[in-house]
């Protein structure tokens, strides 16, 4: 059976599916929980089963009625995917007409929005207004909420607070403390989690990932980013090398990863060191690939650094020169508190030499 959006179905999102059709009959869901496991997939499926004709209350869309179909044609007229301009290409959503007049290659020279504009939300609610082409339901999906800017969500909330008709409304987000409380309790919540290793390991193998569980724990336990991983060509063994290639102060290791990648790597080596350096298990690489005996200062600092990187990925770095920075600082940082040989410290001088 394939999903509807054509891949591999969920396996650990299909009991949670099940539960929230049986249970859930608010006119507005806020799906919860960790990125990368099927937020968006979770709220499709459950847009398709409140359209879908096959029965009154199905326990999971048919899949095959005419309603289905439009869905997975991406061309219902009661249903609206409401996605920030960088999600839509990667997500299969990409609007036909979402080029304003301008040319194919102008659209693409413009960086693709990160939010959801009022623009777009305004649309979605004039669409909730209108009536049911098929009869059953208007449903707005809107992934990821935590993306609605303060006006954006303004104008979503009123909506919410007074649905009309028959509109229901899918949310979706991985962060609700960034939502405004008062979008938070105009849905019922269905909290998402992780889904178990084991589970997720197959149904990566089933993907054709090589060594699923080095990729899985490297993603953090989140299964579609670490199919995102192997499908960018970042093998198991390459992720397996990089703390020894970082305390060598090399960033041989990262090739042509986009900086936000090395970044994102560099933190979780920082964690997991910081936590070995604490006597605790690492999270992202084997505990065997981490050293122990890091100075948890200079760990902090190194971390510090990286949280600055992070928070403006957007800036226009020279990605090369920035990851040989952090590399050159997480050298430091990872160098074994008095062990000989260690890298220098660049800024302490010791006078009296
Ligand atoms: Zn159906």
């Amino acid at each position: 059976m394939v999903g509807v959006d054509g891949l591999l179905p969920l396996p650990w999102i299909e009991s949670v599916l099940r539960r929230t059709l049986q249970s859930q009959h608010a006119h507005a869901l806020l799906l919860h929980g960790p990125q990368g496991i099927g937020q968006f997939e979770l709220a499709l499926t459950i847009a398709q089963a409140w359209l879908c004709e096959a029965a009154d209350t199905p326990a999971r869309p048919c899949g095959v009625c005419a309603s289905c179909r439009l869905v997975q044609a991406h061309s219902h007229p009661d249903l609206l995917v409401l996605l920030p301009e960088a999600l839509q290409e990667p997500l299969g959503w990409a609007a036909a007409d979402s080029d304003d007049g301008g040319s194919e290659r102008a659209s693409k020279a413009k960086q693709p929005s990160k939010e959801i504009k009022v623009e777009a939300v305004r649309a979605a609610v004039n669409f909730a207004q209108t009536t049911s082409a098929r009869g059953r339901a208007k449903v707005v999906v809107l992934h990821p909420a935590e993306r609605m800017n303060g006006v954006s969500a303004n104008t979503l909330l009123k909506t919410l607070e007074e649905p009309p008709g028959v509109a229901r409304f899918v949310l979706s987000c991985a962060a609700p403390d960034a939502l405004l409380p008062t979008i938070r309790s105009r849905c019922q919540g269905v909290a998402l989690a992780l889904p178990p290793t084991e589970q997720a390991g197959e149904w990566l193998a089933a993907q054709g990932v090589a060594d699923p569980a080095v990729l899985l724990a490297a993603a953090g336990g989140q299964p579609q980013e670490a199919l995102d991983w192997a499908r960018q060509g970042i093998a198991a063994a390459a992720w397996l090398r990089l703390p020894a290639l970082v305390a060598q102060g090399s960033a041989a290791g990262f090739g042509t990863w986009p900086l936000a990648r090395v970044v994102d790597a560099l933190q979780k080596l920082c964690h997991d060191a910081a936590c070995v350096a604490a006597g605790a298990a690492p999270r992202y690489f084997p505990a065997e690939s981490v050293r122990a005996g890091a100075d948890p200062a200079a760990l902090h600092a190194w971390m510090r650094e990286l949280n600055r990187v992070a928070r403006h990925a957007e800036h226009p770095w020279n990605a090369g020169l920035m990851a040989e920075s952090l590399v050159q600082q997480g050298q430091r940082a990872l160098a074994i508190v008095g062990a000989k040989g260690r890298a220098p410290r660049n800024t302490s001088v010791h006078s009296g030499a």
